[in-house]
């Protein structure tokens, strides 16, 4: 039996490409009889709203993409809202601390910045991680702590050079292991990371099969390593094209308000929205109205475009 997921960020309105990735990753459940568990990511908690967790389920219910498991229905991996699972994060911690695989790491922001090492620069969780603090001593681990509140680093074997797995949508993939360097579990702050978090979740709720966007596809490696630290099994993988503006840049706000709280406001049906998003992922041939319901019979994964998706703007404010 299959088990995918959708896991939203609580942090702003959900939108159409939001509802892109999760249409999808419901579809490819669905027409393989298995079961689709929702879980609210809101970890990074000042950057999370409760009643935008709230509006996301009102948003998923209107267009017809039900849960097995997850919010407002329970299963046994509850709660499924990230906040209320510290102690499946603060045991993965555990287990790699005694594997003596992470380090504390008491670089600011700026001198990170100022030793950026990898050729590719600033990557969405800050610098590229040179390893500064790698080999402090424990004196000197000791020294810093009283100073300052360090962040947990996730130290990469030496040894391992390279990360390959085979993506559904987006085929072979290799990353060299080191890519981004040794990287953040914890945060100073005492957050969780993003990538601790959803290993930790993911192989809890027995997960076999991660759809998402393409934006997540560079931290798929990371999450490999972790799934291997904790000797746990890996999920299978696929990364679906973002959607585009005809700026080239990916849709968000600037594009019109492609909410899907301000398209219903707009009088848009479900089936409308669904039906245009059935179309861009191939699944249709022409633009018509359709339920999410009548796509799993027929749903391809194969026919979902592997490049970006321009979208016609003109088109998606005509629909
Ligand atoms: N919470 C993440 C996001 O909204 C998605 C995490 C994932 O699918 O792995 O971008």
């Amino acid at each position: 039996m299959i088990r995918g997921r959708f896991a939203p960020t609580p942090s702003g309105l959900m939108h159409i490409g939001n509802i892109w990735a999760a249409l999808l990753a419901w579809l490819q459940v669905r027409s393989a009889n298995g079961q689709f568990v929702l879980r609210m990511e809101d970890i990074d908690k000042p950057r999370c709203r409760s009643e935008l967790a709230e509006q996301a389920l009102t948003d998923l219910r209107w267009l017809g993409l039900d849960w097995d498991e997850g919010p407002d229905i329970g299963g046994p991996f509850a709660p499924y809202t990230q906040s209320e699972r510290d102690e499946w994060y603060t045991d993965a911690l555990d287990r790699l601390e005694q594997n003596g695989m992470l380090y504390p790491c008491f670089c600011s922001r700026a001198e990170l910045l100022a030793v950026a090492s990898a050729p590719h620069g600033l990557s969405e969780e800050g610098p590229s991680y040179a390893g500064t603090c790698r080999c402090l001593t424990p004196e000197e681990q000791q020294q810093r702590m009283a100073a300052k509140k360090p962040s947990l680093r996730f130290r990469i074997d030496d040894n391992r050079s390279a990360v390959s797995f085979h993506d559904g949508a987006a085929g072979t993939q290799a990353f060299a292991a080191d890519a981004g360097g040794d990287f953040v579990v914890r945060r100073a702050d005492g957050i969780i990371s993003y990538q601790l978090a959803v290993v930790a979740d993911d192989a809890a709720m027995g997960i076999t099969d991660v759809l998402r966007g393409y934006d997540l596809l560079d931290s798929t490696p990371r999450q490999l390593l972790l799934y291997e630290a904790l000797a746990l099994p890996a999920p299978r993988f696929a990364h679906v094209p973002l959607l585009m503006g005809e700026d080239g840049r990916r849709l968000a706000k600037r594009h019109g308000d492609t909410s899907i709280a301000g398209l219903r406001a707009a009088g848009l049906s479900p089936e409308r929205i669904i039906g245009w998003l059935a179309q861009l992922a191939g699944q249709t041939d022409t633009l018509e109205s359709v339920s999410a319901a009548e796509l799993v019979s027929g749903f391809r994964l194969e026919r979902v475009p592997t490049v970006p998706i321009v979208i016609d703007e003109n088109a998606m404010r005509q629909l």
